[in-house]
């Protein structure tokens, strides 16, 4: 944990207590989270930000690449994770906006695969998914 802070705040970010926190947040949770719920922690852990104050920690590390931010659905709120440098993809629930990390990339294979039948170098993809929720779908009945 100590180590992800201090290469984090190496690169010329402003240590506060509340971003350290964020961070711990952030290293917690698997899954990206919202600003919103950063807060929420904040305030269990009885640590005082507004809201905005939150956002702008947030936006500060996003610009300084420490975490990424995933805003995948035009409507849907920004979602904020540590930035591994890994590839991710999303799992994206058109009804609540929940966005969930999948833990691997299924296309790897594929990208060797057309490789070789089109002779392009392939540096990456993108790739989101889109559906419904257990949750949304227990609510819309289908
Ligand atoms: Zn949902
Ligand atoms: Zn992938």
């Amino acid at each position: 944990m100590k180590d992800c802070e201090s290469a984090a705040f190496s690169n010329g970010l402003k240590k506060t207590k509340q971003r350290s926190a964020i961070l711990e947040i952030l290293q917690k949770n698997s899954q990206p989270v919202s600003a919103e719920q950063i807060f929420l922690e904040l305030s269990e852990k009885k640590i005082s930000a507004s809201l905005s104050t939150v956002y702008r920690s947030l936006e500060a590390m996003a610009q300084k690449g420490v975490v990424t931010k995933i805003n995948i659905s035009s409507e849907g709120k920004a979602l904020f994770e540590l930035n591994t440098n890994m590839h991710r993809h999303y799992l994206v629930c058109l009804g609540c906006k929940k966005i969930i990390a999948l833990d691997y990339c299924p296309l790897e294979g594929y990208e060797k695969k057309l490789e070789g039948e089109t002779d392009f170098f392939i540096v990456g993809h993108r790739l989101d998914i889109f559906g419904y929720c257990p949750e949304c779908r227990k609510k819309s009945g289908s």
